[in-house]
Protein backbone atom coordinates (compact mmCIF):
# COMPACT_ATOMS: atom_id res chain seq x y z
CA UNK A 1 0.00 0.00 0.00
CA UNK A 2 1.94 2.97 -1.19
CA UNK A 3 -0.74 5.66 0.24
CA UNK A 4 -2.74 5.26 3.20
CA UNK A 5 -5.61 6.48 1.62
CA UNK A 6 -7.51 7.00 -2.03
CA UNK A 7 -9.16 10.79 -2.44
CA UNK A 8 -11.58 10.51 -5.20
CA UNK A 9 -13.21 14.05 -6.01
CA UNK A 10 -16.02 13.74 -7.67
CA UNK A 11 -18.05 16.17 -10.30
CA UNK A 12 -21.12 14.93 -11.04
CA UNK A 13 -23.08 16.97 -14.02
CA UNK A 14 -26.69 17.50 -14.78
CA UNK A 15 -28.24 15.64 -11.94
CA UNK A 16 -32.02 16.02 -11.30
CA UNK A 17 -32.36 18.86 -9.59
CA UNK A 18 -35.34 17.34 -7.39
CA UNK A 19 -32.99 14.97 -6.46
CA UNK A 20 -29.86 17.15 -5.81
CA UNK A 21 -32.68 18.75 -3.25
CA UNK A 22 -33.53 15.78 -1.59
CA UNK A 23 -32.08 15.14 1.73
CA UNK A 24 -33.75 11.95 2.17
CA UNK A 25 -32.71 10.32 -1.16
CA UNK A 26 -29.31 11.58 -0.96
CA UNK A 27 -28.67 10.28 2.41
CA UNK A 28 -29.97 6.71 1.04
CA UNK A 29 -28.07 7.21 -1.78
CA UNK A 30 -24.79 8.32 0.22
CA UNK A 31 -24.97 5.36 2.79
CA UNK A 32 -26.18 2.74 0.17
CA UNK A 33 -22.88 3.86 -1.72
CA UNK A 34 -20.74 3.04 1.05
CA UNK A 35 -22.15 -0.19 1.79
CA UNK A 36 -21.63 -1.74 -1.78
CA UNK A 37 -18.19 -0.59 -1.91
CA UNK A 38 -18.19 -2.69 1.53
CA UNK A 39 -17.44 -0.13 3.99
CA UNK A 40 -19.01 0.13 7.31
CA UNK A 41 -21.05 2.91 7.78
CA UNK A 42 -20.77 4.39 11.28
CA UNK A 43 -22.58 7.87 11.20
CA UNK A 44 -23.97 10.21 8.92
CA UNK A 45 -25.25 13.83 8.97
CA UNK A 46 -27.33 15.85 6.32
CA UNK A 47 -28.87 19.16 6.29
CA UNK A 48 -31.61 20.24 3.68
CA UNK A 49 -30.70 23.86 3.45
CA UNK A 50 -33.52 26.58 2.89
CA UNK A 51 -34.55 27.08 0.09
CA UNK A 52 -32.02 24.09 -1.99
CA UNK A 53 -29.36 22.54 -1.49
CA UNK A 54 -27.86 19.84 0.86
CA UNK A 55 -24.68 18.99 2.50
CA UNK A 56 -23.98 16.15 4.72
CA UNK A 57 -21.20 13.36 5.36
CA UNK A 58 -21.14 9.56 6.10
CA UNK A 59 -18.19 8.73 8.41
CA UNK A 60 -17.25 4.96 7.83
CA UNK A 61 -14.79 3.29 9.59
CA UNK A 62 -12.43 3.31 6.64
CA UNK A 63 -12.86 7.15 6.74
CA UNK A 64 -15.63 9.50 4.89
CA UNK A 65 -18.15 10.41 2.27
CA UNK A 66 -19.21 13.38 1.76
CA UNK A 67 -21.00 15.89 -0.37
CA UNK A 68 -22.81 19.50 -1.22
CA UNK A 69 -25.10 19.95 -3.76
CA UNK A 70 -26.38 22.59 -6.31
CA UNK A 71 -29.81 21.57 -7.32
CA UNK A 72 -30.42 25.26 -9.42
CA UNK A 73 -27.31 23.27 -11.51
CA UNK A 74 -27.91 20.05 -11.22
CA UNK A 75 -24.50 19.52 -9.86
CA UNK A 76 -23.48 17.85 -7.05
CA UNK A 77 -19.70 17.72 -5.77
CA UNK A 78 -18.95 14.91 -4.02
CA UNK A 79 -15.68 13.64 -1.92
CA UNK A 80 -14.92 9.59 -1.38
CA UNK A 81 -12.09 8.87 0.77
CA UNK A 82 -11.35 5.50 2.05
CA UNK A 83 -8.20 4.07 3.50
CA UNK A 84 -7.09 0.43 3.21
CA UNK A 85 -7.41 -1.80 0.58
CA UNK A 86 -10.91 -3.50 1.90
CA UNK A 87 -12.97 -0.23 0.09
CA UNK A 88 -13.06 0.17 -3.50
CA UNK A 89 -14.51 4.12 -4.05
CA UNK A 90 -15.20 3.21 -7.25
CA UNK A 91 -18.20 1.25 -6.76
CA UNK A 92 -19.87 4.46 -4.68
CA UNK A 93 -18.57 6.41 -7.96
CA UNK A 94 -20.93 4.12 -10.26
CA UNK A 95 -23.48 3.83 -7.50
CA UNK A 96 -24.11 7.68 -6.75
CA UNK A 97 -23.46 8.63 -10.39
CA UNK A 98 -26.99 6.11 -10.87
CA UNK A 99 -28.54 6.96 -7.67
CA UNK A 100 -28.35 11.32 -8.87
CA UNK A 101 -29.53 10.13 -12.62
CA UNK A 102 -26.22 11.93 -13.39
CA UNK A 103 -25.74 12.44 -17.21
CA UNK A 104 -21.60 12.32 -16.52
CA UNK A 105 -19.20 12.94 -13.86
CA UNK A 106 -15.34 13.76 -13.43
CA UNK A 107 -13.10 12.52 -11.12
CA UNK A 108 -9.94 12.99 -10.03
CA UNK A 109 -8.26 10.38 -7.96
CA UNK A 110 -5.66 11.70 -5.26
CA UNK A 111 -3.54 8.78 -3.06
CA UNK A 112 -3.81 10.44 0.15
CA UNK A 113 -0.38 9.78 2.72
CA UNK A 114 1.93 8.85 -0.05
CA UNK A 115 4.17 6.32 2.66
CA UNK A 116 7.34 7.35 0.62
CA UNK A 117 6.65 11.26 2.46
CA UNK A 118 6.05 10.21 5.87
CA UNK A 119 7.75 8.16 8.54
CA UNK A 120 6.07 6.42 11.67
CA UNK A 121 7.34 7.33 14.96
CA UNK A 122 7.51 4.96 17.83
CA UNK A 123 3.88 5.83 18.56
CA UNK A 124 2.78 4.07 21.75
CA UNK A 125 -1.04 3.16 21.39
CA UNK A 126 -1.58 2.15 24.97
CA UNK A 127 -1.13 6.15 25.96
CA UNK A 128 -3.92 6.57 23.15
CA UNK A 129 -6.16 3.22 24.51
CA UNK A 130 -5.91 4.63 27.62
CA UNK A 131 -8.49 7.12 26.95
CA UNK A 132 -12.03 6.47 27.88
CA UNK A 133 -13.89 4.61 25.62
CA UNK A 134 -17.62 5.51 25.82
CA UNK A 135 -19.53 2.15 25.27
CA UNK A 136 -22.58 2.47 23.46
CA UNK A 137 -25.80 1.09 25.49
CA UNK A 138 -26.81 -0.48 22.56
CA UNK A 139 -25.12 -1.72 19.14
CA UNK A 140 -26.74 0.70 17.10
CA UNK A 141 -25.91 -0.22 13.19
CA UNK A 142 -25.52 3.79 12.92
CA UNK A 143 -26.00 7.39 14.31
CA UNK A 144 -28.30 8.81 11.79
CA UNK A 145 -28.41 13.06 12.11
CA UNK A 146 -30.56 14.67 9.68
CA UNK A 147 -31.17 18.28 10.04
CA UNK A 148 -33.80 20.33 8.26
CA UNK A 149 -32.37 23.96 8.33
CA UNK A 150 -34.21 27.33 7.45
CA UNK A 151 -32.00 29.77 6.90
CA UNK A 152 -31.89 33.73 5.08
CA UNK A 153 -28.27 35.47 4.46
CA UNK A 154 -27.53 36.12 8.16
CA UNK A 155 -30.06 33.88 10.53
CA UNK A 156 -30.88 29.56 10.01
CA UNK A 157 -32.63 27.57 12.63
CA UNK A 158 -32.08 24.03 11.82
CA UNK A 159 -34.50 20.89 13.44
CA UNK A 160 -33.02 17.53 13.67
CA UNK A 161 -35.56 15.03 12.33
CA UNK A 162 -36.00 11.42 11.51
CA UNK A 163 -37.53 11.78 8.05
CA UNK A 164 -39.92 13.66 5.89
CA UNK A 165 -43.78 12.65 6.02
CA UNK A 166 -44.97 14.64 3.25
CA UNK A 167 -43.75 15.96 0.38
CA UNK A 168 -45.74 17.02 -2.72
CA UNK A 169 -45.60 20.27 -5.26
CA UNK A 170 -49.11 22.16 -5.33
CA UNK A 171 -49.32 25.04 -8.69
CA UNK A 172 -48.03 27.38 -5.86
CA UNK A 173 -45.32 26.05 -2.97
CA UNK A 174 -44.14 23.07 -1.79
CA UNK A 175 -46.03 21.18 0.72
CA UNK A 176 -43.52 19.12 3.39
CA UNK A 177 -43.82 17.49 6.76
CA UNK A 178 -41.08 16.46 8.92
CA UNK A 179 -40.88 13.95 11.75
CA UNK A 180 -38.58 16.97 13.76
CA UNK A 181 -37.11 15.12 17.29
CA UNK A 182 -37.72 18.03 19.16
CA UNK A 183 -40.73 19.13 18.07
CA UNK A 184 -43.16 16.84 16.55
CA UNK A 185 -44.33 16.82 13.28
CA UNK A 186 -43.32 20.09 11.28
CA UNK A 187 -45.42 21.64 8.13
CA UNK A 188 -42.84 23.65 6.21
CA UNK A 189 -43.67 25.61 2.71
CA UNK A 190 -41.46 25.74 0.16
CA UNK A 191 -38.80 25.54 2.93
CA UNK A 192 -40.11 28.08 5.18
CA UNK A 193 -41.86 26.80 8.90
CA UNK A 194 -45.15 27.30 9.30
CA UNK A 195 -45.90 25.06 12.60
CA UNK A 196 -44.83 22.56 14.79
CA UNK A 197 -47.06 20.22 16.43
CA UNK A 198 -45.13 21.25 19.74
CA UNK A 199 -45.65 25.14 19.68
CA UNK A 200 -48.29 26.02 17.29
CA UNK A 201 -50.76 26.76 19.93
CA UNK A 202 -48.47 29.85 20.95
CA UNK A 203 -49.32 31.29 17.66
CA UNK A 204 -53.17 30.04 17.08
CA UNK A 205 -54.06 31.32 20.99
CA UNK A 206 -52.50 34.50 19.77
CA UNK A 207 -54.30 35.17 16.26
CA UNK A 208 -57.58 34.57 17.77
CA UNK A 209 -58.13 34.51 21.76
CA UNK A 210 -56.69 38.21 21.59
CA UNK A 211 -59.29 39.88 19.29
CA UNK A 212 -62.37 37.18 20.19
CA UNK A 213 -61.97 38.73 23.84
CA UNK A 214 -61.58 41.86 23.16
CA UNK A 215 -64.62 42.80 20.73
CA UNK A 216 -66.76 40.26 22.85
CA UNK A 217 -69.58 39.59 20.21
CA UNK A 218 -68.14 38.11 17.30
CA UNK A 219 -70.97 36.24 15.29
CA UNK A 220 -68.96 36.16 12.18
CA UNK A 221 -65.68 35.34 11.22
CA UNK A 222 -63.42 34.91 8.32
CA UNK A 223 -59.84 33.33 7.84
CA UNK A 224 -57.85 33.85 5.14
CA UNK A 225 -54.40 31.18 5.01
CA UNK A 226 -54.44 29.26 8.05
CA UNK A 227 -54.68 25.77 5.76
CA UNK A 228 -53.09 24.15 8.69
CA UNK A 229 -56.51 24.87 10.42
CA UNK A 230 -54.96 25.85 13.84
CA UNK A 231 -56.67 29.33 13.65
CA UNK A 232 -60.03 27.85 13.09
CA UNK A 233 -59.63 25.61 16.10
CA UNK A 234 -59.31 28.19 18.27
CA UNK A 235 -62.30 30.53 17.04
CA UNK A 236 -64.51 27.19 17.22
CA UNK A 237 -63.38 27.45 21.28
CA UNK A 238 -65.90 30.58 21.53
CA UNK A 239 -69.51 29.43 21.50
CA UNK A 240 -71.12 32.02 21.03
CA UNK A 241 -69.57 32.66 16.92
CA UNK A 242 -72.08 31.43 14.55
CA UNK A 243 -70.22 30.93 11.58
CA UNK A 244 -66.44 30.72 10.42
CA UNK A 245 -65.41 31.12 7.04
CA UNK A 246 -61.87 29.91 6.05
CA UNK A 247 -60.25 30.61 2.62
CA UNK A 248 -57.44 28.61 1.92
CA UNK A 249 -55.77 28.54 -1.75
CA UNK A 250 -53.32 25.33 -1.37
CA UNK A 251 -55.59 21.69 -0.75
CA UNK A 252 -52.00 19.97 -0.10
CA UNK A 253 -51.73 22.02 2.80
CA UNK A 254 -55.07 20.90 4.43
CA UNK A 255 -54.50 17.30 2.94
CA UNK A 256 -50.60 17.18 4.73
CA UNK A 257 -52.22 18.73 7.86
CA UNK A 258 -55.05 16.28 8.25
CA UNK A 259 -52.80 13.35 7.20
CA UNK A 260 -49.45 14.84 9.73
CA UNK A 261 -50.83 17.36 12.44
CA UNK A 262 -54.42 16.28 13.26
CA UNK A 263 -54.53 18.10 16.38
CA UNK A 264 -53.51 21.22 14.40
CA UNK A 265 -56.38 20.38 11.53
CA UNK A 266 -58.75 18.59 14.73
CA UNK A 267 -61.84 21.09 13.41
CA UNK A 268 -62.13 21.13 9.55
CA UNK A 269 -65.37 18.92 10.26
CA UNK A 270 -66.86 21.56 12.77
CA UNK A 271 -70.80 22.06 11.61
CA UNK A 272 -69.93 26.06 12.10
CA UNK A 273 -66.58 26.22 9.82
CA UNK A 274 -67.10 26.85 6.07
CA UNK A 275 -64.04 25.77 4.13
CA UNK A 276 -63.17 27.26 0.81
CA UNK A 277 -60.58 26.11 -0.84
CA UNK A 278 -59.51 29.48 -3.14
CA UNK A 279 -57.70 32.63 -3.63
CA UNK A 280 -57.97 34.72 -0.45
CA UNK A 281 -57.28 37.91 -2.60
CA UNK A 282 -60.26 36.67 -4.83
CA UNK A 283 -62.43 36.09 -2.20
CA UNK A 284 -62.59 39.24 -0.73
CA UNK A 285 -62.85 41.04 -3.90
CA UNK A 286 -66.38 39.70 -3.92
CA UNK A 287 -67.15 39.53 -0.44
CA UNK A 288 -69.76 41.96 0.78
CA UNK A 289 -69.73 44.75 2.90
CA UNK A 290 -69.78 44.62 6.30
CA UNK A 291 -69.93 40.71 6.41
CA UNK A 292 -67.70 39.82 9.00
CA UNK A 293 -67.18 40.86 12.93
CA UNK A 294 -63.33 39.64 12.71
CA UNK A 295 -61.43 38.70 9.66
CA UNK A 296 -57.99 37.13 10.50
CA UNK A 297 -55.28 37.18 7.99
CA UNK A 298 -53.23 34.06 8.76
CA UNK A 299 -50.71 34.08 5.97
CA UNK A 300 -47.37 32.94 5.18
CA UNK A 301 -44.31 35.45 4.60
CA UNK A 302 -44.98 37.74 2.04
CA UNK A 303 -43.39 35.48 -1.09
CA UNK A 304 -45.43 32.97 -3.01
CA UNK A 305 -49.21 32.94 -3.20
CA UNK A 306 -49.52 35.16 0.07
CA UNK A 307 -47.62 38.35 -1.59
CA UNK A 308 -50.85 39.95 -2.33
CA UNK A 309 -52.16 39.43 1.56
CA UNK A 310 -49.63 42.33 2.26
CA UNK A 311 -50.65 45.26 -0.09
CA UNK A 312 -52.91 48.28 0.57
CA UNK A 313 -55.46 47.26 -2.11
CA UNK A 314 -55.87 44.00 0.23
CA UNK A 315 -56.53 45.56 3.22
CA UNK A 316 -58.91 47.68 1.98
CA UNK A 317 -60.87 45.20 0.78
CA UNK A 318 -60.71 43.44 4.72
CA UNK A 319 -61.76 47.27 6.13
CA UNK A 320 -64.96 47.80 3.56
CA UNK A 321 -65.65 43.75 4.29
CA UNK A 322 -65.66 44.26 8.18
CA UNK A 323 -69.00 45.27 10.27
CA UNK A 324 -68.55 48.71 11.75
CA UNK A 325 -67.20 47.51 15.00
CA UNK A 326 -64.76 44.86 13.28
CA UNK A 327 -61.73 44.46 13.52
CA UNK A 328 -58.80 42.72 11.31
CA UNK A 329 -55.64 40.79 12.79
CA UNK A 330 -53.00 39.38 10.80
CA UNK A 331 -49.75 37.87 11.05
CA UNK A 332 -46.98 40.79 10.75
CA UNK A 333 -44.21 39.01 10.18
CA UNK A 334 -41.10 39.85 12.89
CA UNK A 335 -39.56 42.96 14.18
CA UNK A 336 -36.36 41.16 14.58
CA UNK A 337 -36.18 38.93 11.39
CA UNK A 338 -37.69 41.35 8.65
CA UNK A 339 -38.11 44.88 10.19
CA UNK A 340 -38.21 46.70 7.08
CA UNK A 341 -41.39 45.01 6.11
CA UNK A 342 -42.37 44.92 9.78
CA UNK A 343 -42.56 48.72 9.91
CA UNK A 344 -43.96 49.25 6.14
CA UNK A 345 -47.03 46.92 7.08
CA UNK A 346 -47.79 49.42 9.89
CA UNK A 347 -47.93 52.44 8.09
CA UNK A 348 -50.18 50.53 5.23
CA UNK A 349 -52.24 49.64 7.78
CA UNK A 350 -52.42 53.05 9.88
CA UNK A 351 -53.19 54.24 6.03
CA UNK A 352 -56.44 52.89 5.86
CA UNK A 353 -57.63 52.33 9.55
CA UNK A 354 -56.26 55.30 11.04
CA UNK A 355 -53.52 55.66 13.03
CA UNK A 356 -54.90 55.06 16.66
CA UNK A 357 -56.52 52.17 15.16
CA UNK A 358 -54.07 49.54 14.84
CA UNK A 359 -52.04 48.02 17.61
CA UNK A 360 -49.15 45.52 17.42
CA UNK A 361 -48.63 42.73 19.85
CA UNK A 362 -45.94 39.97 20.05
CA UNK A 363 -45.77 36.02 21.30
CA UNK A 364 -42.68 34.14 21.47
CA UNK A 365 -42.44 31.42 18.77
CA UNK A 366 -39.33 29.49 18.91
CA UNK A 367 -39.30 27.69 15.77
CA UNK A 368 -40.43 31.16 13.58
CA UNK A 369 -36.97 32.91 12.67
CA UNK A 370 -35.73 34.79 15.81
CA UNK A 371 -38.33 33.63 17.75
CA UNK A 372 -39.83 37.00 18.31
CA UNK A 373 -43.17 36.98 16.17
CA UNK A 374 -45.67 40.25 15.48
CA UNK A 375 -49.41 40.08 15.39
CA UNK A 376 -51.64 43.76 14.47
CA UNK A 377 -55.13 44.10 15.77
CA UNK A 378 -56.56 47.22 13.44
CA UNK A 379 -60.52 48.55 14.25
CA UNK A 380 -62.78 50.02 12.27
CA UNK A 381 -64.83 50.76 14.87
CA UNK A 382 -63.64 51.71 18.64
CA UNK A 383 -62.60 48.28 19.62
CA UNK A 384 -59.59 48.57 21.92
CA UNK A 385 -57.53 45.41 22.72
CA UNK A 386 -56.80 46.54 25.94
CA UNK A 387 -60.39 47.06 26.86
CA UNK A 388 -61.70 43.27 27.67
CA UNK A 389 -63.35 41.55 30.61
CA UNK A 390 -60.38 40.17 32.60
CA UNK A 391 -62.24 37.51 34.31
CA UNK A 392 -64.21 35.97 31.17
CA UNK A 393 -60.42 36.03 30.17
CA UNK A 394 -59.22 34.36 33.12
CA UNK A 395 -62.33 31.56 32.96
CA UNK A 396 -61.75 30.80 28.82
CA UNK A 397 -58.13 30.00 29.17
CA UNK A 398 -58.98 28.03 32.39
CA UNK A 399 -62.14 26.28 30.87
CA UNK A 400 -59.80 25.88 27.44
CA UNK A 401 -56.99 24.40 29.32
CA UNK A 402 -54.96 26.84 27.34
CA UNK A 403 -51.06 26.96 27.22
CA UNK A 404 -50.41 30.26 25.97
CA UNK A 405 -53.05 32.97 26.50
CA UNK A 406 -54.78 34.05 29.24
CA UNK A 407 -55.52 37.22 31.01
CA UNK A 408 -52.43 38.16 31.82
CA UNK A 409 -50.66 37.95 28.74
CA UNK A 410 -52.99 39.33 26.44
CA UNK A 411 -52.23 42.81 28.02
CA UNK A 412 -48.89 41.91 28.64
CA UNK A 413 -48.53 40.84 24.73
CA UNK A 414 -48.89 44.66 23.66
CA UNK A 415 -46.13 46.44 25.91
CA UNK A 416 -43.58 46.53 23.35
CA UNK A 417 -40.04 46.98 23.70
CA UNK A 418 -38.31 50.55 22.48
CA UNK A 419 -36.96 49.06 19.60
CA UNK A 420 -40.36 47.70 18.20
CA UNK A 421 -41.96 51.27 19.30
CA UNK A 422 -39.14 53.02 17.61
CA UNK A 423 -39.66 50.91 14.86
CA UNK A 424 -43.36 52.15 14.78
CA UNK A 425 -42.63 55.59 15.18
CA UNK A 426 -44.81 54.76 18.61
CA UNK A 427 -41.40 56.77 20.46
N1 LIG B 1 -48.44 30.50 10.79
C1 LIG B 1 -47.90 30.54 9.51
C2 LIG B 1 -46.90 31.64 9.38
O1 LIG B 1 -46.96 32.60 10.13
O2 LIG B 1 -46.02 31.53 8.55
C3 LIG B 1 -48.94 30.59 8.47
C4 LIG B 1 -49.69 29.42 8.42
S1 LIG B 1 -50.75 29.07 7.18
C5 LIG B 1 -50.16 27.54 6.83
C6 LIG B 1 -50.46 30.05 5.79
C7 LIG B 1 -51.37 29.63 4.66
O3 LIG B 1 -51.70 30.73 3.80
C8 LIG B 1 -50.77 28.57 3.74
O4 LIG B 1 -51.46 27.37 3.89
C9 LIG B 1 -50.89 29.15 2.34
O5 LIG B 1 -51.21 28.17 1.36
C10 LIG B 1 -52.03 30.14 2.55
N2 LIG B 1 -52.10 31.17 1.53
C11 LIG B 1 -51.06 31.82 0.95
N3 LIG B 1 -51.53 32.69 0.03
C12 LIG B 1 -52.89 32.60 0.06
C13 LIG B 1 -53.94 33.26 -0.65
N4 LIG B 1 -53.66 34.17 -1.57
N5 LIG B 1 -55.22 32.93 -0.36
C14 LIG B 1 -55.49 31.99 0.60
N6 LIG B 1 -54.53 31.32 1.29
C15 LIG B 1 -53.26 31.63 1.02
Amino acid sequence: MEALGRHILVEFYNCSPELMNDVVHIEKSMVEAAETAGATVINSTFHHFSPYGVSGVVVIQESHLAIHTWPEYGYAAVDLFTCGDSVNPWVSYKYLEEAFKASHGSSMECRRGQMGLMQRSDFNIETVRNVEQKSFDHPVKFTRDVWFTERDENIALSLKHDGQLYKKESPYQKVEVFATQAYGNMLTLDGMVMCTQKDEYVYHEMITHVPMLSHGRVKRALVIGGGDGGTVRELLRHPDLEEVVLVEIDALVIEACKLHLPETAAAFDHPKLKLLVEDGIKYIKECADNAFDLIIVDSADPVGPGEGLFTAEFYKEVYRCLTEDGIMVTQSESPRFNASVFAEIYDCYRGIFGADKVHCYLAAIPTYPTGTWSFSFSSKGNAQPLVYDRATAAEFSRKNDLKYYNEDIHAAAFALPNFVKQLLKLK
